[in-house]
């Protein structure tokens, strides 16, 4: 453990235009360890490779962040005492550090052309040597240095990189990781564009923010010995580092977008619910040490220890995600999944009907055993908002014989004389009209079933009746009479 007091991490994305489900589970972790701890959760751009930037992808991280549940504490359209939290905010700060170094003679002006760059490379990979940069501009006189930087020469600057040293990063879930320096390359820490590059930036913005615990994704591993050589040019104390493991697909390649989705955004699209995304996401590389798999988010903050993160990568099971987001549909409460309904009807081919929500209740309680998301209610049960236009062929084979038309004529008959009536009194009448008819009660089942829903399956018949009502019950029936020939 450092001398931090307080416990200080950050989320620290760059603006791609989406959040990865590693990245998720990177913030996720941050922000769990936070909460744990009483320390606060930092969002911090980073922004500063200009090729890379889309317009509109803060907002829509924070937003996606948001959906998830975790508010960040200090960050962009947050105060904070570490601001501004946006990179391209900073660059005057990255300046004067990296003058520092240059006057303690730690880093220095590179002004070699890419032509140059490239030559070397090409040489030193012929000559199966390590690339890296040859240290030419080291050496130059400082009376040169001056006089290419008056006449405007593009430059970069480079940290000096001590030969021949081994550079150690003590991580919590990795344990001790040694590197070689010689094999590190004097890395850029300023670019042509004036820039900062990601390890210089990420580096000083740490320092800075009093960052206490760096926990990011294992692909930032053979980064940090660079990081851990500008601590020490800097002169400054290192934050505790916790690199989590890789995401797998099933077939324990890295996961990526070929075996599946890998957008949070595009989940969220799919109808998955945050608390799935996020509990599935959670145990993607942790260990709980129980059987328990299904959390809230205030138990996973109450259990969460970066000791239970394991080394080995985690596999994106999505069978599991599915099943996940079965059981977290079933803890909501009606009213919610209510309110996610309405937003899914906002935006499907029913936006202009109005539904009030007594109905709306009545037909989440019909569903809800039946389904994984909220959508589904419209995909699987469109009946319930709009008149069938069409009966499944299969059914009408099966179940609309030569007698249905005229026996649903007396069902209809039987029910329009009911006064506001209840699931029970659907059954009563049903049942009452087989008799009379001297039928079983399942041909008016199949029969009327089929004709309020278009097809074969769904919840009780006495619930749709009921749930549709009578007037329309019976304006179904006598739709269904008039279309379907067998
Ligand atoms: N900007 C890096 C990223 O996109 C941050 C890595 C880190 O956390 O240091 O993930």
């Amino acid at each position: 453990m450092n001398n931090y007091n307080q416990i200080r991490v950050r989320f620290a994305p760059s603006p791609t235009g989406y959040l990865h489900v590693g990245g998720l589970r990177t913030a996720l972790y941050n922000y769990l360890f936070a909460r744990k701890n009483n320390g606060v959760f930092v969002l911090r751009i980073e922004d500063t490779d200009r090729a890379r930037y889309v317009e509109g992808a803060v907002e829509n991280l924070i937003d996606t962040l948001h959906w998830c549940g975790f508010d960040y504490d200090e960050g962009p359209q947050k105060n904070g005492s570490f601001g501004p939290y946006t990179q391209s905010e900073r660059l005057e700060i990255y300046k004067s550090y990296t003058q520092t170094l240059i006057e303690q003679k730690k880093a220095y002006y590179c002004f070699c052309t890419q032509e140059r760059i490239s030559e070397l490379r090409t040489a030193q990979e012929n000559l199966k040597q390590q690339t890296k940069y040859d240290k030419l501009c080291l050496h130059l006189d400082h009376n040169v240095i001056a006089q290419k930087l008056k006449d405007g020469v593009p430059h970069v600057v480079r940290l000096n990189i001590e030969a021949d040293k081994k550079v150690v990063v003590e991580d919590i879930i990795r344990g001790r990781v040694e590197f070689d320096s010689n094999l590190i390359d004097d890395q850029v820490l300023l670019k042509g564009d004036g820039y900062p590059t990601y390890h210089l930036a990420n580096v000083i913005d740490d320092h800075l923010m009093k960052i206490s615990h760096v926990i990011r994704g294992e692909e930032w591993l053979p980064s940090t010995p660079k990081h851990v050589l500008l601590y020490d040019a800097f002169g400054w104390e290192k934050p505790v580092f916790a690199h989590l493991p890789l995401l797998l697909n099933p077939d324990k390649s890295k996961l990526s977008k070929r075996q599946g989705d890998v957008a949070v955004e595009d989940y969220r699209a799919k109808g998955y619910l945050p608390e799935s995304l996020v509990n599935f996401v959670a145990l993607l590389g942790w260990n709980p040490g129980t059987e328990q798999e299904i959390f809230s988010l205030d138990e996973l903050i109450n259990i969460f220890s970066i000791e239970g993160v394991n080394k080995s990568g985690a596999v994106f099971n999505i069978e599991k995600l599915n099943a996940f987001n079965f059981e977290h549909l079933r803890k909501k409460n009606d009213t919610e999944v209510v309110r996610i309904l309405k937003e899914y009807l906002a935006k499907s081919k029913f936006a202009d009907h109005k539904f009030d929500d007594d109905k709306l209740f009545l037909i989440v309680e019909a569903m809800r055993p039946r389904i994984s998301f909220v959508k589904e209610i419209i995909e699987n049960s469109s009946y319930f908002f709009e008149s069938p236009e069409s009966y499944d062929q299969e059914v009408i084979q099966k179940r609309w014989k030569d007698d249905t038309s005229e026996n649903l004529k007396s069902l209809a008959e039987e029910f329009s004389k009911l006064l506001n009536p209840k699931k029970e009194d659907y059954e009563t009448a049903l049942h009452k009209t087989a008799e009379l008819l001297n039928i079983g009660n399942g041909k008016l089942i199949h029969g009327v079933r089929l004709a309020l829903s278009g097809v074969g399956g769904g919840p009780g018949l006495y619930e749709i009746l009921f749930i549709l009502g009578k007037e329309e019950s019976i304006r179904r029936i006598e739709k269904a009479i008039e279309k379907i020939r067998i």
